[in-house]
C-alpha cells in the first residue's frame, strides 16, 4: 500500500516548496476520519484517498488539490464536518471538499429520475472551481482501477457511466492519458472480448514492424538533424479503445486502421514547428485533407499541435504531431497545466474555459435542466446525442438516432411495442433525427410489433437487432400456421384420410426433420401444392381421382432463388407472375399474413394494395456480377411468319446465353407470330442486351417485355 511519505516524495519532485505540515495533518485527518473502514478489496480505506491525491501528483497539482482529494470522501462517509475542515484548511480548500460531496453522489445513469437536474449539479459545481472536476475524475479512475473486487452487474453501470460521462470530460478538460485510461479500464468491462482482439492484433504488428519503425524514425531524424534543429522524436502507441471507437464510428477494419504509424516531435519554439513541417513536406508527400494546424487555432479545449500524415520512408502512411514542449505540457495535462486556475489576484473572475463560461452563463439565465442540456451547445459529447425521457431519465444515443433507437434503449419491451412518439410534447414521425435536449415520448400499443423497415430507420445495433429477430420469428410464426392450414385443407379436399398419422414421416419424405420447418416451408410456398399431393400419392391416402392428373405436371417451385438487397433471413416472395430481374426497379410489401411481397414498380397489381404507402418498403437489387442465378423474364415477339424465323430466334437468345425456359405461340396468322417466350437471365442488361440483339433479326417485327 502507498504510505503517506511516498505521497509526499512525488509531490516535492515537482513542487519542492510544498507545505508538508499541512499535507499531513490532512492525511491525519482523513486517516483518523475513515478509521474503521475498508474498502471492498479489504484494503483501509484511507489507501483510496492517498491513491486519488497520488495520481493528482502526475498532473503537478497544487497543495490544495492534493489535501481536497485527501479529504473528498470525509464529509460523504464519516462524521467530519465540513466547518472543521474550514476550521483547519481555510475557505478554498473547504469549497473544494463542499463541491466534491455534492457531485459525489450524483448517479447520472442509473437513476431514474432527475438525471437532469444532476447532470446540472455536475456541470455547475466544477465551473466553480474545475479543480473539483479534476480530484472527481482523479477518483473515479482510482476506482475504475481497483473495479474488479466489484460484482458484475455494479461493474458494467459503472464502466458505461465512466465511458459515457468521466472519459469524455477529461478530454474535454484536455487530460489526455487520464481520458485514456478512463476509457482503457471502461472498455476491459465493457467488451473485453474485442479489446483483447484488438491487444493481441496491435502487439503482433508491433513486433512484425518494429524494425520498420525504427527505420522511420532514423530516416525522420536524419532529416531534421541536416537543419541544426533541437528537436525529440517518439513514436506513438495506438489504444485499443480509440481504435475500436473508430472501427464503430466510420465501418473500417482493424487492419485499414492499424498500418498507419505515428510519431510526436517535440521542439522548442513555434518558430522550430512550422520550419519542421516544411522540411518534412518538401522531402516526403503530404496526404491532402489530413494537415491540420492547431497552434493557429487551437482547439476548445486548449490542445496546440500541427497534424500532417506523410507518405514517408517506404512509402507508409507516416501521422506526425509536431508541438513545443509547452504545447506537449498541456497536451498531457490540460486543464492541470495551466497555473492561474488558482492565481485570483491575477485573475479576478473565475478562471475557466470559455466553453465552461457559455455554460455559466446559460445556468445563471435559470433554465430548466433539460432546457439547459438542450441549450449549452457545448459539444461535451460531440459524438453523442443526450435526450430525456419524460420523467428526465437521460438517454445517450448516437448521432442522428431516432425515436426507435430511443424507445429500444430505454427498454427493449418499449421498442418493441412503439407505434408513434411526441418530441417535445409533439407529435412526430418516428423517423425523426433526435437533437440533444429533446423530450421524447414513446407511445406504445400491446399488440403491435416493429416493422422490418424500421431497421433502416435504426441507428443503434441494439434496436436493430431486435427488429430483425423479432420480424424473422414473426414472419416464420406466421407462415407456418399459414402452412398449417394449407396442409389442412389438402387433407380435406385431396385425402382419404382425416388426418396425417405419422407427421414426422411425412415430413421426412421432404428431407425435414422437423414439422415446424415443413409448415413454413409449405406456407412459403417450397413445398407446393402438387409436392402435397404426390406425398400423399406415395403414402397412397391420395383420392383416387386425383392420381390422373399428377404425373406431367410436378415441378418445383422457384421461390428459392435468392433475392438480393434486404435481409434474406425474412421470408420473402414474388409476386405471383411479377417475373421481374435483378436491375428491375422493384418495391417489397410487408404483409402481415405473408411477409415480404416483391412487385416490380410497373406492376398494376400493387392497385390492390390500395394506398397505405406505410406498407411499402422501397427495396434495391444488390447486383453482383458473379451471378449464378438465373431469373425467369417473359418477352412477347411478333414475328414474320417464314420458314426458319423461330430457329433464328432461337439461335440469337442462345448466343446471349439466355435459357429459353417456356415459349408459347400466343397468335398466327398468315403473316406474323405472336410468341410468348420465357426466358432465364442474370439480370436487367443481360436482357436487354438478348432483347436488341432479337430485334436486329430481319424476322423480328416487334419485342416486348411482359410483366403482370
Ligand atoms: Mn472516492
Amino acid at each position: 500500500m502507498l504510505t503517506e511519505n511516498q505521497l509526499i516524495d512525488s509531490i516535492c519532485e515537482y513542487n519542492p516548496s510544498t507545505n508538508k505540515v499541512l499535507i499531513n495533518k490532512a492525511f491525519s485527518l482523513a486517516e483518523n476520519a475513515h478509521q474503521n473502514q475498508k474498502r471492498i478489496s479489504g484494503d483501509p480505506y484511507i489507501s483510496h484517498p492517498l491513491e486519488v491525491a497520488k495520481i493528482l501528483t502526475e498532473y503537478k497539482l497544487d497543495d490544495s488539490t492534493i489535501i481536497t482529494a485527501l479529504l473528498h470522501d470525509t464529509i460523504e462517509d464519516t462524521d467530519l464536518t465540513l466547518g472543521e475542515v474550514k476550521k483547519q484548511f481555510g475557505a478554498e480548500i473547504a469549497d473544494l471538499v463542499d463541491g466534491l460531496t455534492k457531485i459525489g453522489k450524483l448517479n447520472l445513469f442509473t437513476k431514474e429520475a432527475e438525471q437532469a437536474e444532476n447532470f446540472r449539479k455536475l456541470i455547475l459545481a466544477m465551473s466553480n472551481d474545475v479543480r473539483v472536476l479534476i480530484v472527481k475524475l482523479a477518483d473515479r479512475l482510482h476506482n475504475m482501477r481497483t473495479i474488479n473486487y466489484l460484482p458484475q452487474d455494479k461493474r458494467l453501470v459503472i464502466a458505461k457511466e465512466t465511458i459515457e460521462i468521466y472519459a469524455p470530460l477529461s478530454g474535454r478538460l484536455g487530460i489526455q492519458s487520464l481520458k485514456e485510461e478512463l476509457e482503457e479500464l471502461s472498455f476491459e468491462v465493457i467488451n473485453s472480448k474485442a479489446r483483447k482482439v484488438i491487444l493481441e492484433k496491435l502487439h503482433s504488428l508491433a513486433s512484425d514492424s518494429s524494425e520498420l519503425i525504427s527505420g522511420i524514425q532514423k530516416e525522420l531524424s536524419k532529416e531534421i538533424l541536416k537543419h541544426k534543429i533541437k528537436f525529440s522524436i517518439e513514436g506513438r502507441e495506438k489504444k485499443p479503445y480509440s481504435i475500436w471507437h473508430k472501427m464503430e464510428r466510420k465501418s473500417i477494419s482493424l487492419e485499414q486502421l492499424s498500418d498507419i504509424y505515428g510519431f510526436r516531435i517535440i521542439l522548442n519554439s513555434i518558430d522550430d514547428c512550422y520550419r519542421i513541417i516544411g522540411i518534412v513536406h518538401q522531402k516526403w508527400n503530404a496526404i491532402p485533407g489530413r494537415f491540420k494546424d492547431y497552434i493557429s487555432t487551437p482547439k476548445i479545449n486548449d490542445y496546440q499541435s500541427i497534424h500532417t500524415t506523410i507518405l514517408g520512408p517506404e512509402n507508409n502512411r507516416i501521422e506526425l504531431q509536431i508541438r513545443t514542449s509547452d504545447m506537449h505540457d498541456v497536451a498531457e495535462r490540460g486543464v492541470a497545466a495551466h497555473r492561474n486556475y488558482k492565481d485570483k489576484s491575477l485573475d479576478k473572475e473565475k478562471h475557466t474555459y470559455p466553453w465552461l463560461e457559455d455554460l455559466l452563463e446559460m445556468l445563471e439565465q435559470g433554465e430548466s435542466s433539460e432546457d439547459f442540456l438542450e441549450n449549452t451547445k457545448l459539444e461535451l459529447f460531440q459524438d453523442q446525442v443526450f435526450c430525456f425521457t419524460p420523467k428526465g431519465r437521460i438517454i445517450a444515443l448516437p448521432p442522428r438516432a431516432t425515436p426507435i433507437d430511443f424507445a429500444f434503449e430505454v427498454h427493449t419491451d418499449i421498442g418493441m411495442k412503439c407505434i408513434g412518439c411526441r418530441i417535445n410534447g409533439i407529435n412526430s414521425p418516428l423517423y425523426t433525427e433526435l437533437l440533444n435536449g429533446d423530450e421524447i415520448q414513446i407511445i406504445t400499443d400491446e399488440k403491435s410489433l416493429p416493422p422490418m423497415a424500421w431497421e433502416k430507420i435504426a441507428m443503434t445495433g441494439k434496436a436493430k437487432l431486435a427488429i430483425r429477430r423479432i420480424n424473422k420469428e414473426k414472419i416464420k410464426n406466421q407462415y407456418s400456421e399459414l402452412g398449417k392450414e394449407i396442409l389442412d385443407k389438402h387433407i380435406k379436399v385431396y385425402a382419404k384420410v382425416k388426418k396425417i398419422d405419422n407427421m414426422k414421416d411425412f415430413c421426412s419424405r421432404f428431407g425435414l426433420n422437423s414439422i415446424d420447418d415443413f409448415y413454413s416451408k409449405v406456407g412459403r410456398g417450397e413445398i407446393n401444392h402438387e409436392m402435397i399431393l404426390k406425398a400423399f400419392s406415395k403414402l397412397k391416402i391420395l383420392d383416387n381421382s386425383e392420381e390422373m392428373n399428377l404425373e406431367n405436371d410436378i415441378q418445383v417451385n422457384g421461390l428459392s432463388i435468392p433475392v438480393r438487397g434486404f435481409d434474406r433471413n425474412i421470408p420473402f416472395r414474388f409476386a405471383e407472375d411479377s417475373r421481374v430481374v435483378p436491375g428491375d426497379k422493384i418495391f417489397g410489401i410487408l404483409d402481415s399474413d405473408s411477409g415480404i411481397i416483391i412487385y416490380s414498380k410497373q406492376s398494376k397489381n400493387l392497385n390492390k394494395h390500395g394506398k397505405d404507402v406505410n406498407s411499402y418498403i422501397d427495396l434495391t437489387w444488390d447486383i453482383d456480377n458473379s451471378l449464378t442465378e438465373r431469373f425467369t423474364a417473359r418477352i412477347m415477339i411478333d414475328c414474320k411468319n417464314q420458314v426458319g424465323a423461330l430457329a433464328k430466334i432461337s439461335r440469337a437468345i442462345g448466343l446471349s446465353n439466355a435459357n429459353i425456359e417456356n415459349l408459347k405461340l400466343v397468335s398466327r396468322s398468315s403473316d406474323f407470330y405472336k410468341l410468348d417466350i420465357d426466358l432465364g437471365v442474370y439480370n436487367l442488361s443481360h436482357l436487354n442486351l438478348m432483347i436488341s440483339s432479337v430485334r436486329k433479326l430481319p424476322v423480328v417485327h416487334r419485342v416486348v417485355r411482359v410483366m403482370d
